[in-house]
């Protein structure tokens, strides 16, 4: 009887198995050529600052519109991506697009805030991602200063001399670099402190069970405490109740992030939120 029962269970996680593997593939299949058909945007979600309650940037998140009309989420389609290396034409793909909204936003009147892509680790590795930024700039005319990466601290601690080079020549070039979801990997602050980065941004997992938890209390608090001695600016990601926005603002960090102020949102309504200049 158990054994009967073992082999359903393997059939049964076979045809799982199958059916992974089947969407999958359907999934990689249509991303080849998802950019021709003009089938990614952008959302845009704010970054506030905590004592003004201001916006201070903008985080640039990828979606893909089927043409079924579903909404795929980045985590359903970045691995696949980043594995096949379709991520390199699809992440210069989103630079320059940022950029683009950048700009025309400006045209029309908006006060200009920094935007914040996220690069991959292969995209970032990728040797002709500083030719590819050059000519983005170019191109589009923005400032530097309005655009900023963010780089995993895993991503970081994968390569040696060669991240040191192209994060030394991002920075050169006046693009701000922060380390994404901070905290998860395996790296310290002072570790960090080698690379030219501003700003860290501490992951949602640590923010999630603020209110109750004393352990990530402590955690959180020394992660700003250090990261203010060592001059980064800090955002806290995944911010979704007053509580943790009080105490964060205890703790001294500086920007916050999360559902408690907005979503990430399509391009018409990022624009409701921008300051007129
Ligand atoms: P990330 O860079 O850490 O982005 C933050 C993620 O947390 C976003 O998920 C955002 O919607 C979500 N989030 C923000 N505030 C809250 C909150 O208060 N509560 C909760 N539960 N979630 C919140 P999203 O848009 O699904 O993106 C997931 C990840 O996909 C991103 O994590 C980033 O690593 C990657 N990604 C997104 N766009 C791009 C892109 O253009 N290029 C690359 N390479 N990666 C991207
Ligand atoms: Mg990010
Ligand atoms: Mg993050
Ligand atoms: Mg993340």
């Amino acid at each position: 009887h158990a054994k009967a029962s073992g082999r359903n269970n393997y059939q049964f996680f076979r045809e799982a198995m199958n059916q992974t593997a089947a969407r999958h593939f359907e999934l990689e299949s249509s991303l080849r050529g998802a950019l021709a058909r003009n089938e990614f945007e952008l959302h845009f979600q704010p970054i506030m600052d905590i004592g003004t309650r201001r916006l201070h940037a903008m985080e640039v998140l990828l979606r893909w519109r089927r043409a079924d009309d579903e909404l795929v989420m980045p985590d359903h389609f970045i691995p696949i991506i980043e594995e096949n290396g379709l991520i390199v034409p699809i992440g210069e793909w989103v630079i320059r697009a940022a950029c683009m909204q950048s700009m025309r936003w400006q045209q029309q009147g908006m006060k200009p805030v920094p935007l914040a892509v996220n690069l991959s680790p292969r995209q970032f590795m990728h040797r002709g991602l500083i030719e590819s930024i050059r000519r983005i700039l170019d191109e589009t005319g923005i400032a530097p200063s309005l655009l900023e990466f963010e780089i995993t601290e895993t991503a970081l601690m994968q390569h040696g001399e060669q991240t040191l080079d192209i994060l030394g020549q991002i920075n050169a070039m006046g693009i701000r670099l922060s380390i994404d979801d901070f905290g998860t990997g395996y790296s310290s602050l002072a570790y960090l402190k080698r690379f030219p980065v501003k700003k860290i941004k501490i992951d949602r997992a640590f923010i999630k069970e603020l209110e109750s938890s004393a352990e990530d209390q402590a955690i959180v608090a020394a992660i700003i405490a250090l990261s203010d001695s060592l001059q980064l600016s800090v955002v806290a990601e995944g911010v979704e109740t007053e509580e943790q926005y009080a105490l964060l603002q205890r703790y001294g960090c500086q920007y916050a992030q999360g559902y408690l102020f907005s979503q990430p949102v399509p391009h018409a309504t990022a624009q409701l939120l921008l300051p007129r200049s």
